[in-house]
């Protein structure tokens, strides 16, 4: 059997894809395990080591090697966090001058950074080996996703659970009942940077009797500012960050793909857990839901007015959940995201044409709109809602447009890049406002 740091330097060399899948599928066809166990430790994103640092070997190793069966036994010791800290770091130099230099950089130390550098993902992986072996299937990473209610608006009625959107970021933590706490971003990229928020849950973890994934948005000062802590790799400082809970699934569910509870079940599970663990968590909040029935007036003006109070809360929007849907771990219609847009009125002060090679080549690419709201001086190019007629009109007709005022609709105002004036984003034609230049109705 291949070496798995040879097969590694082979899929490195290559820029093809589909060259890559093929030398993979030759190793399924071969049935070499240990180089299967050893892609399921690199990129199965649940497995995580704890380690931050793994040291390279710089010196040829005139050794036996490395045996995998140590190496697999040791990093199972690391992923249940039974070798942590400094022990960790002995044993990993302890395997690092039992391993040969090569297979040692080009295989064992990747694996542990979980980043085997050779340009591909479990995706690939499982393509691979589709129709050879499925036990060589690598688990994927999913978290249940929205649908756009505003797209889906005859979804948007009976009884549901309202909730804000928040414009944080996704977090979902993996909580085991002896106290180790795992943290994801929604696509399964480890967010080592929320200890704070890890140490609280842990603490609460006994509460616990079997592993659990704690879903919800962390947000701090800022998006711009969480962003930033998210990804950092020193100088990490999140202790004003907070956990917004919306979701709690039993671990063996969640991978396997769906809940066997109902939203409403679960809401309440999590309700229950916080009431004891509240205390001990001070960052950590729930994120609060109201229940209506939309087939009622009653329901429809308390929907009306709880998307109001969103919009004038600058909230990105709300979320409209059934509460008699399961989790799943996919995009889904049980999440309904309604974002509201905001109306702005802005002057026309110039045009251009599409993009040479468009579609939109000799008419209207977007008109240059400028004005104030809220005392913010906006200026935007407006590309987008307009017919082809529309654009054939509007550019023709241009002269007579400039100095017209518009209504555009956006998600947001926005600061632009160098920060002198604002900016809107995903900004649409509605209509003009008037007749003539200036004229607003
Ligand atoms: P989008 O990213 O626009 O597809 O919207 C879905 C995202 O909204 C989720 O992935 C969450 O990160 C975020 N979100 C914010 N608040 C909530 C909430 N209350 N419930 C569910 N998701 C939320």
């Amino acid at each position: 059997m291949k070496k798995g740091y040879e097969i590694i330097a082979e899929i490195e060399a290559t820029s093809s894809k589909l060259e890559k899948e093929a030398i993979i599928r030759r190793e399924a066809e071969a049935g070499n395990k240990e180089f299967f166990d050893g892609l399921r430790l690199a990129l199965d994103p649940m497995i995580t080591f704890g380690i931050k640092k793994i040291p390279t070997q710089t010196i040829e190793n005139p050794t036996q090697g490395l045996e995998w069966k140590v190496f697999e036994h040791t990093t199972s010791l690391f992923a249940t966090r039974h070798l942590t800290g400094n022990n960790a770091k002995a044993s990993v130099e302890g395997m690092m001058h039992l391993a040969q230099k090569e297979e040692w950089n080009g295989w064992f130390r990747r694996i542990l950074l979980k980043d085997l550098k050779a340009g591909f993902t479990e995706k690939t992986v499982n393509k691979a080996v589709k129709g050879v072996n499925a036990s060589y299937e690598i688990r994927t990473f999913g978290c249940q996703l929205a649908q756009d209610g505003v797209e889906h608006p005859h979804r948007i009625c009976g009884r549901k659970f309202i909730d804000v959107k928040l414009d944080g970021v996704r977090l979902l933590s993996i909580v085991y009942p002896d106290g180790r706490v795992d943290q994801f971003s929604r696509n399964g990229k480890e967010m080592p940077n929320f200890t704070k928020i890890r140490d609280q849950l842990s603490s609460v973890a006994h509460l616990f009797s079997e592993p659990l994934v704690l879903d919800g948005e962390i947000m701090g000062q800022n998006f711009q500012d969480l962003m930033k802590q998210a990804r950092r790799k020193t100088n990490v400082n999140t202790d004003d960050s907070v956990l917004n809970l919306f979701d709690i699934i039993p671990l063996t569910e969640f991978e396997k793909g769906k809940s066997k509870k109902i939203q409403e079940d679960r809401s309440y599970d999590l309700a229950k857990w916080f009431e004891e663990a509240a205390f001990h968590c001070p960052n950590v909040d729930l994120v609060k839901f109201e229940e209506v029935d939309l087939d009622t007036e009653e329901g429809k003006e308390f929907y009306k007015q709880f998307n109001a109070n969103a919009i004038a809360a600058k909230l990105e929007g709300i979320m409209v959940k059934d509460p008699q849907a399961y989790y799943e771990v996919k995009r889904s219609y049980a999440w309904l995201k309604v974002k509201p847009f905001i109306s702005v009125s802005l002057k026309v002060v110039g045009a251009k044409l599409g993009k040479e090679d468009g579609k939109n080549a000799n008419r209207l690419g977007a008109f240059f709109c400028e004005g104030f709201e809220d005392g913010k001086f906006i200026r935007v190019d407006v590309g987008g809602g307009y017919t082809e007629e529309q654009r054939e009109d509007f550019w023709n007709r241009r002269d007579e447009l400039f100095g017209m005022i518009m209504e555009v609709e956006a998600d947001a105002i926005t600061k632009s890049e160098d920060g002198d004036y604002y900016s809107l984003r995903f900004p649409v034609f509605k209509t003009f406002r008037g007749f003539e230049a200036g004229e607003k109705m």
